[in-house]
């Protein structure tokens, strides 16, 4: 079975592309089969695998949209690129940004990616999205083909208000496109555990949100050398493999191995 999770908040900045390059990477260290998909039009997931310039890239996320909308076959393994980690890759550019726009026309436009993920499941473990920082009609197709969202917040301002609209909008797909969607849990990042504010924030998520929608029980610790993953195209567990954020992200994927599918 294959479980499809989301990485979603339309908050920029806030460790979405982080979490799911050092979750579907921890997957893969525990034997899953993993395909990371890039939903950003900025490529920050592409660029966190190495390739530095996304531009370039010549076949993305993009073209299997396109191919899908004009009811193309999709070649075996079409624009998935293999990392050295042991996780594959669609990556995104900046056109993916056109394909927003161009989507509002299309029959069933929530829809295009799902019918791709459908095809590619059987390859798969868990496939990751990592999605744009907003609540678009392509961080919709994410939410409209996964089992779960995973949203990451961050524990510097107060995120109360933002995350009531991005719980909104999880739950109008779960009502209109995909009954089976769940949330796997708010994960707090970059808690910063010597300030009180953090841990304010930390009281107040779990206070607010905690009855109703699962919290992470493990925090990702504000982490200079989390910060610089993306510059090195590794992931944590290369990176820094004895720091706090390398064992918070390993307890991370514990925590969804649990979870099951
Ligand atoms: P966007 O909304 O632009 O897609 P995002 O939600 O994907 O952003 P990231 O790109 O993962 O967020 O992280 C935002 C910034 O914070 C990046 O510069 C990243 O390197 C840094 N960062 C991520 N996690 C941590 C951490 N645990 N400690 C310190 N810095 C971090
Ligand atoms: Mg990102």
């Amino acid at each position: 079975m294959c479980k499809v999770i989301s990485i979603a908040n339309q908050k920029g900045g806030v460790g979405k592309t982080t979490t799911a390059v050092n979750l579907g990477i921890g997957l893969a260290s525990e034997g899953k089969r993993v395909l990371l998909i890039d939903g950003d039009p900025q490529g920050s997931l592409t660029i966190s695998l190495g390739y530095s310039e996304p531009d370039k890239l010549k076949t993305s996320l993009v073209d299997i949209l396109s191919m899908v909308v004009n009811e193309e076959e999709i070649p075996e393994n079409y624009a998935i690129l293999n990392y050295k980690e042991n996780v594959d890759l669609i990556p995104s550019n900046i056109e993916l940004s056109a394909v927003e726009i161009s989507l509002v026309n299309t029959m069933s436009r929530e829809l295009v990616l799902s019918s791709y993920i459908e095809s590619v499941k059987y390859k798969y473990d868990y496939i990751i999205i990592d999605c744009m920082p907003s609540l678009g009609v392509m961080t919709v197709n994410a939410l409209a083909c996964s089992d779960t969202v995973l949203i990451p917040v961050q524990a510097a301002y107060l995120p109360v208000k933002g995350l009531q609209q991005l719980i909104k909008t999880i739950f109008t797909v779960k009502r209109r496109l995909n009954p089976k969607l769940d949330i796997e849990g708010i994960l707090l990042t970059m808690v910063d555990n010597r300030t009180n504010y953090a841990k304010d924030i930390v009281l107040e998520v779990n206070d607010v949100y905690g009855k109703s929608i699962p919290v992470f029980p493990i925090e990702i610790p504000l982490s200079v050398r989390a910060a610089e993953i993306s510059s090195v195209a590794k992931s944590i567990y290369d990176y820094d493999p004895k720091g706090k954020a390398a064992f918070a992200y390993l307890s991370l994927t514990k925590e969804v191995l649990a979870h099951g599918c």
